[in-house]
């Protein structure tokens, strides 16, 4: 009862104010129809309780875009214990942010509290030395949760009752100038979460937007404080930034501006590396187009590739400390592993699948006997696979043996057997030496089974 009255309280006082530019369908052309089905169910029952409820970011922008949303983010004026009684399969998450998640199906909504900017005067955020928040978790209305997002196009709201999009930071203005534009003052914002400046090079790549000059120039200057973010964050975002699909304009936009050092430390090291700077660069092109026709991209792939020149180094170093290959081999992936994890906060649940894809590398050139049959059998084949293919594009193996491979995947049973007869006698490992100086490193074969 009185969170109703509240919230028709707080409605009436949102819709005077000056700012908030209310836009009709016939303007916008969004319909209840592109949302999805748990996203309605939220916002109605919602709505229905007497709540505001919206959608709201990167679905209201990138639905404006004509592109299809990720998923559906949802601001509410009730508190996350009211949304929670309201759904029977919800529960409250997080932190630093209280959020609720409902979930019908297979799908999830997180469902957002209106929240209190940072400039907000009752305020009880805390935030570092540095001016970042660490807390803030401050609810607020529906005015002061636009002006606490970090860019006018993620600050849209879709009210699925009336059709009516809400705009307070005139986003609609930049969507239609294609302008990355930042709320409010553009240092205090990279200040408070200079995750925001990542974002910024994120969204502007991704949707091909201009970063409007309030927004981009105090990056150069701030971008040191990335290095003040939990890596854990910084990992979440290193990995969107990656998989956005727009890796390679983002990191070039980057580095046009000199940015590229303070602003991505975890690919920084590799990138100034000259040899490791072309793989990298394979690989992000490679994931992009991958990315963009819909295949699915692996954060373990991607890191596999990342770090796999560092890898053949360090394999290198404690060859020349004339170590055996064997366990030389496998304590450089542990080192790069170990050593990455402290800047990169790389999950330990990925080492398993990144050391396979590495460990699948040698026995590509194994093929005599039934060796490729077994290879072919192998779960992470078709990741080592790709990953084959990058090294040949980058010259470091044969594009033949890439060929072979490819080849002998589509050939039905009697070609493949064909293939292997075919193997010139080198082919065949034992017969093989080893030269101690070869670019790739070797494994035993059977070491993985
Ligand atoms: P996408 O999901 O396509 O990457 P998005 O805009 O939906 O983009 P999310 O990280 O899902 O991004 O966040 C949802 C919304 O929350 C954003 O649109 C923005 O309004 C707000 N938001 C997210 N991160 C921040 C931040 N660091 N500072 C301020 N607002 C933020
Ligand atoms: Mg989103």
């Amino acid at each position: 009862m009185i969170a109703r009255f509240l919230a028709r309280l707080l409605g009436k006082k949102i819709t005077r104010s000056s700012r908030l530019k209310r836009i009709n369908v016939r303007e916008h052309g969004i319909t209840r129809n592109h949302i999805t089905q748990c996203a309605l169910k939220v916002t109605d029952t919602l709505q229905q309780h007497g709540y505001q409820a919206f959608i709201v970011g990167g679905a209201v922008r990138d639905l404006l875009l004509s592109r299809i949303p990720k998923d559906f983010d949802v601001a509410t004026n009730a508190t996350p214990e009211q949304v929670h009684t309201l759904f029977r399969r919800s529960h409250i998450i997080g932190r630093r942010f209280r959020l609720v998640h409902v979930l019908c199906g297979n799908d999830t909504i997180e469902v957002s509290t209106f929240r209190a900017s940072a400039q907000h005067e009752h305020h009880a955020q805390l935030s570092d030395a540095s001016g970042r928040l660490v807390r803030d978790n401050v609810f607020g209305n529906h005015e002061s949760d636009a002006n606490r997002r970090d860019f006018t196009i993620n600050a849209l709201y879709f009210d699925p009752g009336k059709e009516e999009i809400w705009d307070y930071c005139h986003g609609m203005e930049d969507i239609r100038q294609k302008t990355l534009r930042i709320i409010g003052d553009a240092g205090t914002r990279y200040r408070e979460d200079p995750v925001r400046m990542l974002r910024a090079a994120r969204f502007a790549a991704k949707l091909d937007f201009t970063i409007d000059a309030h927004a981009r120039a105090p990056i150069a200057e701030l971008a040191g404080l990335l290095k003040n973010v939990p890596s854990a964050r910084l990992f979440d975002e290193t990995l969107k930034l990656l998989l956005s699909g727009h890796a390679v304009s983002v990191i070039e936009q980057l580095q046009s501006e000199g940015l590229q050092h303070s602003i991505l430390p975890v690919l920084s090291p590799l990138l100034e590396n000259e040899n490791s700077r072309e793989f990298i660069f394979a690989a992000l092109r490679n994931t992009d187009e991958r990315i963009q026709t819909g295949k699915p991209a692996s954060p373990a792939f991607l890191f596999a590739t990342l770090l796999w020149r560092p890898l053949l180094a360090q394999y290198q170093v404690r060859l020349a400390a004339k170590e055996d290959e064997h366990p030389a081999w496998h304590a450089a992936m542990q080192d790069v592993l170990e050593r990455e994890r402290h800047d990169m906060a790389i999950p330990r649940r990925l080492d398993g699948t990144i050391k396979e894809i590495w460990l699948l590398q040698n026995r590509f050139e194994q093929r005599g006997g039934d060796r490729a049959w077994r290879l072919l059998s192998q779960a992470r084949f078709r990741a080592a696979y790709d990953f084959l293919l990058l090294r040949a594009e980058t010259g470091e193996v044969e594009q033949a043996l890439a060929d072979w491979w490819t080849h002998f995947q589509l050939a039905d049973d009697d070609e493949r057997k064909t293939m292997i007869t075919a193997l010139a006698p080198t082919a065949n490992p034992k017969k093989r030496r080893r030269k101690k100086t070869a670019p790739q490193p070797r494994t035993e074969p059977e070491q993985h089974e």
